[in-house]
């Protein structure tokens, strides 16, 4: 949820979410420090970055939130997406199964899960909207896009996916910076124009 103190200050959570591998933790360390790490392999253990964005000339704290490795499924916590104001859910244009993954990661962002869940133990309906109380900002990151040789996804089918969801679309590349600091910022001005 956004904090605003004083009428001028921000503070919005986006969660980073998607298949083991894609490049998140790349995409929030190009995004935040403008570093790139061939074998991120090791997870640094922290939980999020907070990173100042100017939009309109407001300050803008962007709290960003990356998985510890925990993207097998459901074992991403409710915690995790709690207050959450923003997402970006990202799959590697080079592996389609990490496409092919991107609806189930909307549902649980959604809630429907825990909802689903539910509706079986308790046999009643519940709304699936669990995890967000407001509108999330939410964009579909394509990543890799350096990788075009090997590409198994094509723009076309991502630009496609977005719009059936209703999602903001960007191909980006963590390795040569493409698109990374427009995706965040994107989803940034778009939580903006949403609470003020
Ligand atoms: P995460 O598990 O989603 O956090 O993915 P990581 O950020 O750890 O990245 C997984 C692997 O993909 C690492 O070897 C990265 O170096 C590599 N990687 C991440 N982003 C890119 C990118 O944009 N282009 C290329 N070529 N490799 C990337
Ligand atoms: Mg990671």
């Amino acid at each position: 949820q956004e904090v605003e103190a004083g009428g001028e200050e921000y503070l919005f959570k986006i969660v980073l979410i998607g298949d083991s591998a894609v490049g998140k933790s790349n995409l929030l360390s190009r995004f935040a420090r403008n570093e790139f790490d061939s074998n991120s392999k090791a997870t640094i253990g922290v939980e999020f970055q907070t990173q100042v964005v100017d939009i309109d000339g407001k300050e803008i704290k962007a709290q960003i939130w990356d998985t510890a490795g925990q993207e097998r499924f459901r074992a991403v916590t409710s915690a995790y997406y709690r207050g959450a104001v923003g997402a970006l859910i990202v799959y590697d244009i080079t592996r389609r199964t990490s496409f092919d993954s991107v609806k189930r990661w909307l549902d649980e962002l959604s809630g429907k899960f825990l909802s689903i869940l539910l509706s079986f133990f308790f046999d009643c309906g519940f709304d699936g909207r669990a995890h967000c109380d407001t509108a999330v900002a939410r964009m579909l990151v394509g990543n890799k896009c350096d990788l075009e040789n090997i590409r198994e996804v094509s723009v076309e089918e991502g630009k496609n996916l977005a719009e059936e969801e209703s999602l903001f679309f960007m191909e980006t590349s963590a390795l040569d910076s493409t698109n990374v600091q427009t995706a965040f910022e994107v989803v940034i001005r778009e939580i903006y124009n949403n609470v003020s």
